[in-house]
């Protein structure tokens, strides 16, 4: 079925009773050709990609629990391609261009808004860090404008520019950053995935690889055992212990990341402004909530929840940047699992099993690669060779030392 808007018109006046289900709940076959391991937007995207671009069809997604509930459905929803070094610059480019024909692509509204965002400064030595950015940015032929703080203040007002801890020097704006909505993308992905044949196994938790001779041959999963030649493990916070069922040992930690939203406001903030002076980045979702995020907590953990120490630290960031916050009630708070690198950066590589690929460590900031990165898993599983845009997220750059380290935090997890 074709969505449009003549067909929401249509369905509004026959009493919305044609809808047919989004996408198929087949029965798991013995047997598939690929199988990726993690129903999220990185895995959704790689087999929606497998069909499309590279015609593999005979591919199954296995989801413990049901599609969407994992971190694509809980981040704040920030798409920029921002980047810097070589490796990351070329890939979020590649990511946004393909965000920016998603919604016809899918046929899915995901809802993509690019509204702009805007990276502030708050000394002349971070004014110099941000003007090198933005310039590697052009670069790579994205955009980045520099403002200076009358610039800022023009397109955010609300911002406290008198304080004296941390005074807004100006900001680093990038008019092709936005947000879209999370769980649509899942839902999109999964729904172009299964009009082309691909299985979603929903409530399919793997508990086992199956590795022969140094060759994957299967998984194990809570509804039976699959056969496979090709498996892709693609379950970001579980990637470790999804690694360690083929016996590898991943660098990787995983933390908790926590996310805030506020009641309804009406519009107030039409970007998305991030501080540069603490973790903290904020935009206002469709429905009014101001959506807001810090930094993660420094202790590895697999609880999907937060605690008070960084609620503290968040709600101290936020008064600190716009004072009027305060008068906002937070309505709910959520938290993720971070698949943590000791560089920030992500892995999308073969591993040591043959027919194994790795696609992991997306850190905090890995919905806005979801397409990319389904095009370039799909690309390394279909072709044998990594996609030139991904060439650099190699597996083995923490033993060579070929490290993309973004921030410059080295191995320190708490740092990123
Ligand atoms: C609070 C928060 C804010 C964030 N903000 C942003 C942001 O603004 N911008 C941005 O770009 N990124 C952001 N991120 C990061 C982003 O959400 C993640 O990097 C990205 O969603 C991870 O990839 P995924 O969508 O495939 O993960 P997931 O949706 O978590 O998919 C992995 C799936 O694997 C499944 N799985 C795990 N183990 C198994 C198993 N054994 N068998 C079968 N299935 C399994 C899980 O159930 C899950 O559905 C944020 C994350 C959080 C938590």
């Amino acid at each position: 079925m074709r969505y449009s808007g003549w067909k929401v018109f249509a369905e509004g006046l026959r009493g919305n009773r044609g809808w047919t289900r989004a996408w198929a709940d087949p029965a798991p076959r013995d047997s598939y050709d690929t199988l990726i391991i993690g129903g999220g937007g990185h895995g959704l995207a790689a087999a929606y990609y497998l069909a499309r671009n590279h015609g593999i069809t005979d591919v199954a997604v296995l989801e413990k629990g049901l599609i969407g509930q994992g971190n694509v459905g809980r981040n704040t929803t920030i798409v920029r391609a921002n980047y810097g070094l070589p490796g990351n610059s070329e890939f979020y480019s590649h990511s946004l261009k393909l965000w920016e024909g998603l919604e016809s692509e899918l046929n899915y509204n995901v809802m993509h808004s690019q509204r702009g965002l805007i990276n502030l400064f708050h000394s002349d030595g971070q004014r110099d860090a941000f003007a090198r950015r933005g310039n590697m940015m052009i670069n790579q032929g994205d955009d980045a404008v520099l403002l200076d703080r009358e610039g800022v203040r023009r397109l955010l007002p609300y911002l406290d520019y008198e304080q004296t801890r941390f005074p807004i020097y100006g900001g680093l704006y990038h008019p092709r950053g936005g947000t879209a909505r999370h769980d649509a993308v899942a839902w999109g992905y999964a729904r172009a995935a299964s009009a082309r044949g691909i299985h979603l196994l929903q409530n399919c938790e793997v508990t086992g690889i199956d590795v022969q001779a140094g060759r994957v041959t299967g998984v194990q999963t809570t509804r039976g055992a699959i056969r496979a030649k090709r498996v892709a493990i693609v379950v970001a916070g579980r990637s470790s212990q999804v690694a360690a069922m083929a016996g590898l040992r991943l660098p990787i930690e995983s933390h908790v990341l926590q996310a805030f939203v506020t009641e309804g406001l009406k519009p107030v903030i039409d970007h998305v402004v991030s501080f540069g002076m603490g973790h903290f980045y904020i935009s206002q979702s469709d429905k009014g909530g101001l959506v807001f995020g810090g930094d993660i907590d420094f202790y590895a953990s697999y609880a999907a929840r937060g605690n008070l120490p960084m609620v503290e630290h968040v709600m101290e960031a936020g008064m600190t940047l716009m004072p009027m916050i305060g008068r906002a009630r937070v309505l709910r708070s959520w938290g993720g699992i971070m698949d943590m690198t000791p560089d920030g950066s992500p892995i999308i590589d073969r591993t040591p099993v043959e027919g194994l690929y790795l696609d992991a460590g997306w850190n905090y900031g890995g919905f806005k690669a979801v397409p990319a990165s389904g095009w370039c898993l799909a690309h390394l599983m279909a072709t044998g060779q990594s996609h030139p845009v991904a060439a650099r997220f190699r597996l083995d750059r923490f033993a060579t030392g070929a490290v993309i380290d973004e921030e410059g935090t080295g191995s320190q997890h708490n740092l990123h």
